[in-house]
């Protein structure tokens, strides 16, 4: 008891540090992709060395979504489990990818009741939510739509993300959240890796329902917050905010 009392202790020291160093190495390596970036404008660059700069950014670039997928905190992490408003939640993820959906041609929906609550890490939420938006919109290169719908079902929250993509046979689907499993020329394969472990890790599940040639839907269930329980404070300035 004592003993996975210290290696539980150990493995959050272990994440707050992974975190906290992602942070700090995003910055020189976006620094370092500005002067490969300038050198490229150089007239004097044979062609090899034009293909080596190119090579060096894409590198950087891989770098940094491995960064992204993996460890896509701001700031060194805060383990505390709140009780997270669904509808605010969404919100966010709206706004944060707004600007990735247009790039893409992608039109958002959203479509979630206020007074809709879990409990868990806030910054981890949101890489989940980001991590399957993302792939969603990564998923409808000739553009589409992604709704984000959420709603109570028993004692289980369930909350969709589904795009009108490409979609996955049965066979891939069951590669899904296999480490490095990705079939893109940019993929990292660690952003539904991440997001099935942290939905576990909170007594939850992510299912996933796919049809080739029909898109996406990816349903994370987690335990609704029952009223019942002691309220933390954070729960009335939240309500206070989203109502
Ligand atoms: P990455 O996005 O870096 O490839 P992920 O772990 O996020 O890694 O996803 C792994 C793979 O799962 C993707 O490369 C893709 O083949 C497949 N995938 C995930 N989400 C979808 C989706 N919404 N539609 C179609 N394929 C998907
Ligand atoms: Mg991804």
């Amino acid at each position: 008891m004592k003993e996975d009392l210290r290696k539980s202790e150990q493995l959050r020291t272990v994440s707050e540090l992974a975190a906290s160093v992602a942070h700090e190495v995003r910055n020189p390596m976006t620094v370092a992709r500005g002067f490969v970036q300038l050198m490229q404008s150089s007239s004097s660059l044979t062609n090899s060395e034009k293909k080596y700069l190119q090579l060096t950014i894409s590198e950087i670039d891989r770098a940094q979504h491995i960064i992204s997928d993996y460890l896509n905190l701001a700031k060194p992490k805060d383990p505390s489990f709140k009780t997270i408003s669904v509808s605010h939640a969404l919100d966010e993820v709206r706004h944060t990818i707004q600007a990735y959906a247009l790039m893409n041609n992608v039109s958002v929906f959203l479509d979630v009741p206020s007074g809709l609550k879990i409990r868990g890490e806030e910054k981890e939420f949101m890489q989940v939510l980001l991590n399957l938006c993302k792939n969603g919109i990564e998923a409808m290169p000739d553009g589409g739509k992604l709704f984000l719908t959420a709603a109570l079902a028993g004692s289980t929250v369930r909350i969709g993300i589904t795009d009108t993509g490409t979609g996955m046979t049965n066979e891939q689907v069951r590669q899904l959240g296999r480490a490095y499993y990705t079939t893109k020329d940019k993929g990292t394969g660690l952003g539904l890796m991440v997001s099935f472990t942290i939905i576990r890790s909170w007594g939850g599940q992510i299912d996933v329902k796919s049809e080739p040639g029909n898109g996406t839907v990816f349903t994370i269930i987690l335990p609704a917050e029952s009223a019942d329980e002691p309220l933390h404070p954070d729960y009335e300035k939240q309500t206070a905010e989203t109502v």
